[in-house]
This record gives structure tokens, sequence and C-alpha cells, in this order.
């Protein structure tokens, strides 16, 4: 149904997954299940999201096997530091009811804390442990990306960021690459604000399919993983059209010259809440 990516550990993930963040707990596991029904395979979840026991509950309710779905987690800033942060992420397995994660990242670098290096090394013990099969990064810039791997040796496989039409961060994408961390963005629709936008009407237009639609396989095209959340059945199988149709050259550089630089999320440079 996805595509798969190569991740720089010989380890796998499905380009396309779905995310959790503003999923109410009360109705996460179903949102969860009907994912997982549908075709979803990676369930991009956070423990500031207050929704992992849902998470956990939904995939056990999807009846695949735990090795079929990717499953994502993440270490909130306030649990920022080495032993905070391996006892957030065996918080994180408990509300779970998971033995392991297939990824596990550090959510923000919250650089004036100056405690994400010491976190990174938990994620490294928690990698030897088992306990997260895949680790990397999330909303870290050059600099933080640099430090770590300088500091550790160790690259994350994947840097979870902001992209949509109007922050391409095309710079950060040209950095990955040359590490061999893949890209995963998040808020890929970007509240729809390139929706109306010329070229991406046109595109529409013209593959018959729905602005989001063509947002999100322009985010395929990029070669980026993407992970929109959907809580409505008929968003979910929406978004999960993407391998049918694909985006020409043209169309792809006309999206291209929607790039403002603008942000809808906060800046990870100050960013900052615990
Ligand atoms: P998205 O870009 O996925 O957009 C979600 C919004 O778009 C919802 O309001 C949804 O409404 C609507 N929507 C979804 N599909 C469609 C569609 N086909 N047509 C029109 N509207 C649609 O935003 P998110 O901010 O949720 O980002 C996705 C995921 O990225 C998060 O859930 C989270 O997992 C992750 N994330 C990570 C961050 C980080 O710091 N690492 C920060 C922010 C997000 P409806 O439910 O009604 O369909």
């Amino acid at each position: 149904m996805t595509q798969m990516l190569s991740l720089s550990d010989g380890r796998q993930i499905p380009q396309l997954g779905f995310g959790l963040w503003q999923v109410p707990a009360s109705s996460t596991a179903e949102t969860t299940a009907t994912a997982l029904r549908l075709g979803y395979r990676l369930v991009d979840g956070a423990a500031i999201y207050g929704n992992e026991e849902g998470q956990g509950e939904g995939i056990r309710r999807s009846g695949l096997p735990r090795e079929d779905i990717f499953v994502t987690t993440k270490v909130w800033n306030s649990d920022q530091g080495f032993d905070k942060a391996l006892r957030a992420a065996e918080s994180s397995l408990k509300r779970l009811r998971l033995t392991h994660v297939d990824l596990l990242l550090v959510h923000w670098p919250c650089p004036s804390k100056d405690l994400y290096l010491e976190t990174w090394r938990a994620l490294i013990r928690l990698k030897e442990d088992g306990k997260a099969l895949s680790i990397g990064v999330s909303n870290f810039q050059e600099p933080h990306l640099e430090r770590i791997i300088g500091e550790t040796g160790v690259t994350p496989v994947l840097n979870q960021v902001e992209i949509n039409p109007r922050l391409q961060q095309s710079a950060l994408r040209a950095f990955h690459a040359r590490h061999g961390i893949v890209t995963q963005s998040w808020t890929p629709l970007g509240q729809g604000l390139s929706f109306d936008a010329a070229p991406v009407q046109a595109a529409a237009r013209r593959t018959g399919r729905t602005p989001a639609q063509v947002v999100l396989r322009w985010h395929i095209q990029i070669g980026a993983s993407v992970i929109p959340r959907s809580t409505r059945e008929a968003g979910l199988l929406e978004n999960l059209a993407l391998f049918d149709f694909s985006l020409t050259e043209g169309e792809m550089a006309a999206i291209a010259s929607l790039d403002t630089g603008e942000r809808c999320g906060p800046d990870p440079a100050r960013f900052e809440m615990s």
C-alpha cells in the first residue's frame, strides 16, 4: 500500500503514516485502529500528546501483527537529560504497553536548556537496550545535528520537521541527504494555506485529486516521509491515496515556487515549552 524508505541503520520506514497530535485521548484507540485497518502502517505519537495509551490500544485492536506496524514516540522537553530521558522512554513504553518502539525521537532541541546532547546519549542507550529499534530527532537544525553527530558519532536516522509548500526547508533537507538522514514532514498540509495557490489548484485539476492529495504527493516526491492527521475516515482514506498518481516535473517546480519560509509552528531555535 505504501512505499518504504531506507534508514541508515539498515531498517525501513513506511514513507506515509498518520499523526496523533491533538487526537483526543478518548478516541485515539479508535482512530488508530481505523487507520491501521485502512492500510496505514506507521503511527506517529508522542508523550506530550497525552494519548499513548490509546495509540497502543489501537495497535492491539487493529489485529495486525506488531511487527507489521511502525510505532513512533517522542521524549518531551521536560524529560531532557540522560536519566530523565531513560525514565521517560520507559514510561512511554508502559503507557503504550509495548516492549519497544520502532522509532524514538527527541521532540525538540530546546537549545537554551543545553540538554539535547545528554538526551541523545540516552536514546543511544535505549537503542542498545532494544527499547527503540531506531533513534532520531525532531525539530533539530543543522548546528544541533552537527553537535550530536560530532560528539557521539551516532547519526539520527530521521529528523521530523515542519515542512509544507510554504516552508520547504531546502537547506536542511540537503544537509539530511548528505548525512543519510530521512526527512519526515510534520503539519504537512500547512493548515491548508497553500490549497488555493495556483500551482496546487492546477495540479489538482489535471490529476483529478484534491489539493490535500497534491500537497501530500509533493512531500512523497521530494523524498520525505509524511504523517498527516485526520480524525475522519474519509480524510484518512483521502490521505492514503497517494501512490496511484504523480506530479510532473513542471508541477513540482511550480510548487517549489510557493516557498515563503513562513512557519505554522514555533521556531526550533527558540522553542522551550516544557
Ligand atoms: P496536518 O498537516 O496533518 O493537518 C491536520 C489538519 O488537516 C486537521 O485539521 C485535519 O482535519 C485536516 N485534514 C486532514 N486531512 C485533510 C484533507 N485530506 N483535506 C482537508 N483537510 C484535511 O497537521 P498536524 O499538525 O496534525 O501534523 C501531522 C502530524 O505531525 C501530527 O499529528 C503529529 O503526529 C506530527 N507533528 C509533530 C510535531 C513535532 O514537533 N514533531 C509538531 C506538529 C505535528 P480532520 O481531522 O477534520 O480531517
